[in-house]
């Protein structure tokens, strides 16, 4: 057993057979062709090789390119040795190593300053510590890529490897630890045989044995159309879903129309958008908005375009009814659960079946029934009141409520978690003052209607009066408008409604309405929404508080006038 260990003579005195090895090279500028130990070589500039190398990196990827490069500099490595040891005679393997370098000095790729070599001919254990100072590689990917993140000098890696395979009829790997594309003064690397690299053996064998470039490419080009077809079918599916959408807002519009519901403005159309949106699911939804915006209407539209449209609607009006009353209309009663009940009674819950239960005015709802609500929601079953057993239910729930019921659960007088039950899908319903354009056609349409039934020749709203309608702040929205024109019909003695017909609190001069026209009441709003935002230091609760709105209409109204 034979173990050969050297340590580097150093750059400055290079072994002797140097020279030996320089005189291989042949050239034979008569015929166009250089011999290398009887080899054909060409001549590459190194900024070619650099460029092609980027090709391969851009084309295949850094991992995939890294590979190429490895078995490429592997196929050169093997290639040398196997000539270069059938011409010369090394007295050792070690010589032949040193040949190596000194061959891949020559061909000035990289200047090798081997630092130690153990190799154990009987067992095959080897290992070599080498040096690279200025490798053409790290150069070339410093000058397309910039500083590394980790070693680079694939192809000589692989050129080390396979010259050293060759020449020691063994597997040998070479691996750079660090390179001067790192920004180190110099490449370090190491290398060993299988066995000496231990667990890194199989990955470290795996890189050299990677897939054929035909192969990569081929692996490439199945992945880039896989991700085409994903793209084109996602395209597929935001055009069909754009579709259906647009189908679901005609067919909402059409329902609006066909019911004189009008929805011209921006606000109104998102309204109907979010009904449209939420009424296929079965989502509990909650429409939050003053008295007389609409939110019956959007209720019922919500009803009516979803899958349980054929079912039965139940509506009911928690504020209207006694806690007792409202308890045993929901849920429902058995035959003496109390004074009055004489026979056994279903709830609207049970009534509403697979259809959909309308709760108005939820907001006034005690605290009592709160607690049965939520376990009705959260179980989907109820107890009629005074009974044993219970009854599974179907029907969806929707509320309304006219308060702020994020204000009441913070006043405590409603319950967060029933809010949040309700609250998974919020609609708010804007007051008509924040959809003045909405005004003329709806009192338009309300004077057509009321003309007709009451048979009496109105077509028209005078500017006059129009200006009025325009500035009033409607407290009672839509239906107060309702009313308003129904009774300027009544009084009106011309085609046309004059201001003398309409309320006395619409054309009251007195009312806040400086300037008078929509214009400057926006102004005023914006001044004092954005005076309420600096006095409480832009507190959203408390600013919507003091101008006694709710914060979802205040976050509505700072993002129309692009307050932050
Ligand atoms: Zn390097």
């Amino acid at each position: 057993m034979t173990a050969v260990k050297r340590q580097s003579r150093g750059d400055d005195t290079p072994p002797r057979h140097d020279l030996h090895l320089a005189e291989l090279l042949d050239f034979r500028p008569d015929q166009g062709i250089i011999r290398l130990h009887e080899q054909r070589v060409v001549i590459l500039s190194a900024a070619a090789m650099g460029l092609m190398r980027k090709e391969l990196v851009d084309t295949l990827g850094l991992e995939a390119a890294r590979r190429v490069l490895l078995r490429f500099g592997f196929a050169d490595g093997y290639h040398d040795a196997v000539n270069l040891r059938a011409r010369s005679r090394w007295g050792s393997a070690e010589d032949g190593l040193r040949a190596g370098a000194m061959l891949h000095r020559l061909e000035g790729i990289v200047r090798a300053d081997v630092r130690r070599v153990e190799y154990d001919e009987a067992t095959g254990r080897f290992e070599e510590e080498v040096r690279w100072h200025d490798s053409y590689e790290a150069e070339q990917h410093v000058h397309h890529y910039g500083k590394s993140a980790g070693p680079v000098c694939w192809s000589l890696a692989g050129y080390s490897s396979g010259f050293a395979s060759a020449c020691l009829g063994r597997e040998i790997y070479f691996r750079e630890v660090t390179c001067a594309a790192q920004g180190a003064r110099h490449c370090s690397v190491i290398g060993r045989d299988v066995q000496g690299w231990g667990a890194e053996a199989e990955a470290i064998r795996g890189d050299f044995q990677a897939a054929s470039l035909g192969q990569q490419v081929e692996r490439l080009r199945a992945a880039v159309g896989t991700r085409l077809k994903e793209l084109e079918r996602r395209e597929r599916l935001l055009e069909r879903r754009e579709r259906e959408l647009n189908l679901l807002r005609e067919r909402v519009n059409r329902h609006a129309a066909a019911r004189h519901f009008v929805a011209g403005s921006e606000a109104m159309q998102h309204v109907l958008e979010l009904a449209a949106r939420v009424a296929p699911l079965d989502t509990t939804v909650l429409v939050e908005g003053e008295s007389g915006t609409g939110k019956e209407f959007v209720v019922r539209l919500i009803h009516d375009q979803s899958p349980r449209a054929a079912a039965p609607f139940v509506s009911i009006n928690c504020a209207a009814l006694t806690e007792t009353l409202l308890e045993s209309e929901l849920f429902g009663h058995v035959r003496g659960a109390f004074t009055g009940a004489v026979r056994d009674k279903a709830g609207l819950f049970e009534v509403a079946g697979a259809g959909t239960i309308f709760l108005d005015e939820i907001g006034e709802v005690a605290p009592t029934v709160q607690a049965k609500l939520l376990r009705a929601l959260q179980e989907r079953e109820i107890r009629r009141v005074g009974a044993e057993r219970t009854v599974k239910i179907h029907a969806r729930v929707v509320a309304a409520t006219n308060r702020d019921l994020r204000k009441a659960v913070d006043a405590g007088a409603f319950r967060e978690d029933l809010y949040f039950r309700l609250g998974a899908f919020i609609i708010p319903v804007p007051p008509l003052r924040e959809r003045r354009e909405d005004i003329p056609p709806l009192a338009h349409g309300f004077l057509v209607r009321a003309a007709a039934r009451m048979k009496k020749d109105v077509r028209a709203v005078s500017a006059d009066a129009m200006s009025a309608l325009m500035n009033y702040r409607w407290p009672g929205n839509v239906r107060e408008l309702e009313h308003a024109i129904e009774r300027a019909v009544i009084l009106a003695n011309a085609t046309s409604i004059r201001p003398r017909d309409l309320p006395p609190e619409i054309t009251r001069k007195s009312s806040p309405r400086p300037g008078g026209d929509v214009l400057d009441l926006q102004e005023q709003e914006r001044a004092s929404i954005e005076r309420a935002l600096v006095q409480f230091d832009g507190n959203r609760r408390r600013a919507a508080d003091a101008l006694n709105i709710s914060t979802v209409t205040l976050w509505r109204k700072m993002k129309r006038y692009g307050l932050s």
